[in-house]
């Protein structure tokens, strides 16, 4: 597989040693539930290693929590509420809106306040070997002693430093240096250490979470590419100061979420919660919009296109639906009489080493959905034709597809399951489909009396009836109610 690296710049072959793969990604701060542009970050990473582990790579996967950071405290502040337990009912939100998109939690989860010792060492040591200075109960990071940095962003040290001298802060050695570990003020959430009771910086909790579970040289570090600097520029000059080796030999990052050429960001007030449109497009649906852009590109972000992927996803379980209604109606006998037709045979017999090629080339998720529609689309045309004889062809091709969506996390629900329960509403998805159709029936029953067909009224009625909903009849207007909760009508 190739994959580009963004500390090379360029696309590089991925073959780790051993077919083991420790892969790091940066996860949430949990001041607030997670947003659409949030999702993109955790679906990419979810994907990636979903993928190699299709390939037959065994993953370890650790992705960290902040839960103590400025944005929590200052989010705590508003609400009144303790941080860490603004942080708690955030973390919650977060395994609540992960399983909703379908993500896998990772091998590892830590939380940064669960490392706190880790984190006291790793900054000692920095200390140690003269890579970091107290000054008043906080502990910088000398920017300047770690030749490497700039080496991830491509960023020059002078230009850094004309930026970082807009607002100095007199009490570093040098503008460019940041917060290793941060003094507390009175009130906030605050941990005991050689240097006096604090807290840790956000980037130094990477590097150790990093280094605790995975090791000091890890396969893949990845995050969205808003991350790239200061936070992964700084996590490589604290881990690779501390051991001598690479912290990463791949960096990987997703492309930004945008909204009208703006980037989607909380503190611009345009984004939309990531639960709030899963909610009401279904995960596959989200799954599928994201993954049909090339990660690393910028991506914009609109209703109507998450709309138009939940119809692409529907169109792939209404074709696996029709394969099974074909199988399960078929003679059920292999008749010998005819072969199965050889071309659309050959076709299936290619289409997972062209769904690997696309995504061997860089992880491109765009062009392995565009086999797979390709797949569909074939598919479709051979139903209309098939005989008996296709049969095998037929489960084939569904098999197939469903092969090829596990590692993007799609088509995986058996279709007419999936169906019913998006009709009763309970697969997740707001549809409210149930009562519409109601309001259908009614309708229709109002027309029929109107026109004096009072037969087939009163059979929808009773039919109705039958299903526990009861009609009312009064003053030209029909209501309807539920005499009993419906109990195992659907087949
Ligand atoms: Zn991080």
């Amino acid at each position: 597989m190739r994959l580009y690296n963004t500390l090379t710049r360029r696309e590089e072959e991925f073959a780790p040693e051993g077919r083991i793969v420790r892969m790091y990604a940066c996860g949430p701060t949990v001041h607030d539930r997670f947003t659409i542009a949030n999702a993109r970050a955790f679906l990419t990473f979810d994907v990636l290693r979903r993928y190699l582990e299709f390939k037959g790579y065994k993953v370890i996967y650790t992705q960290n929590i902040t839960d103590i950071e400025d944005k929590i405290i200052n989010r705590a502040r508003e609400l009144g509420v303790p941080p860490q337990e603004l942080a708690e009912q955030n973390i919650r939100a977060f395994f609540e809106d992960r399983e909703k998109l379908g993500i896998a939690p990772p091998t590892y989860q830590p939380r940064a306040t669960e490392v706190i010792p880790q984190i006291i060492e790793f900054i000692s040591d920095l200390l140690e070997r003269g890579y970091a200075y107290i000054v008043d109960g906080d502990v910088y990071y000398r920017v300047r002693r770690f030749s490497g940095y700039g080496k991830l962003s491509g960023k020059d040290l002078e230009e850094l430093e004309a930026g970082a001298r807009v607002e100095p802060d007199p009490r570093k050695e040098d503008p460019l240096d940041f917060a290793l570990w941060k003094a507390s003020k009175p009130g906030e959430p605050a941990w005991d250490s050689p240097w006096g009771k604090g807290r840790p910086g956000w980037h130094i909790e990477c590097s150790v979470m990093a280094q605790s579970t995975l090791g000091e040289t890890i396969d893949i570090h990845g995050g969205g590419a808003d991350l790239i600097f200061p936070h992964h520029e700084n996590e490589i000059a604290q881990s690779e100061a501390r051991t001598g080796k690479p912290l990463a030999r791949f960096w990987v990052h997703n492309g930004l979420v945008m909204v009208g050429g703006e980037e989607m960001h909380k503190s611009l007030g345009n984004f939309e919660y990531a639960r709030d449109i899963v909610d009401r497009y279904g995960k596959e649906a989200v799954r599928l919009f994201f993954l049909s852009k090339h990660y690393r590109k910028p991506v914009n972000f609109s209703h109507e296109a998450v709309e138009e992927a939940q119809a692409a996803v529907e169109r792939v379980y209404n074709l696996l639906e029709e394969i099974e209604a074909s199988l399960s109606s078929g003679p059920g006998i292999e008749t010998e009489a005819e072969s199965p037709d050889p071309a659309f045979s050959a076709y299936l017999d290619g289409v997972k080493a062209e769904f690997e090629q696309e995504m061997d080339s860089d992880f491109n998720t765009a062009g392995g959905l565009g086999v797979i529609f390709e797949l569909v689309r074939r598919t479709n045309a051979f139903l209309q034709v098939a005989g008996p004889e296709d049969q095998p062809l037929l489960r084939r091709a569904g098999e197939l597809i469903r092969e090829l969506g596990r590692p993007l996390g799609l088509f995986q629900e058996e279709p007419r399951a999936r169906r019913r329960a998006i009709i009763a509403g309970t697969a997740g998805i707001s549809a409210g489909l149930e009562e519409g159709l109601i309001n259908l029936l009614v309708e229709v029953r109002s027309e029929l009396r109107a026109k004096g067909e009072f037969a087939l009224a009163d059979r929808i009625r009773a039919r109705l009836n039958e299903l526990g909903i009861e009609l009312r009849d009064k003053d030209g207007e029909t209501r309807w109610s539920l005499k009993r909760l419906p109990q195992g009508q659907g087949q």
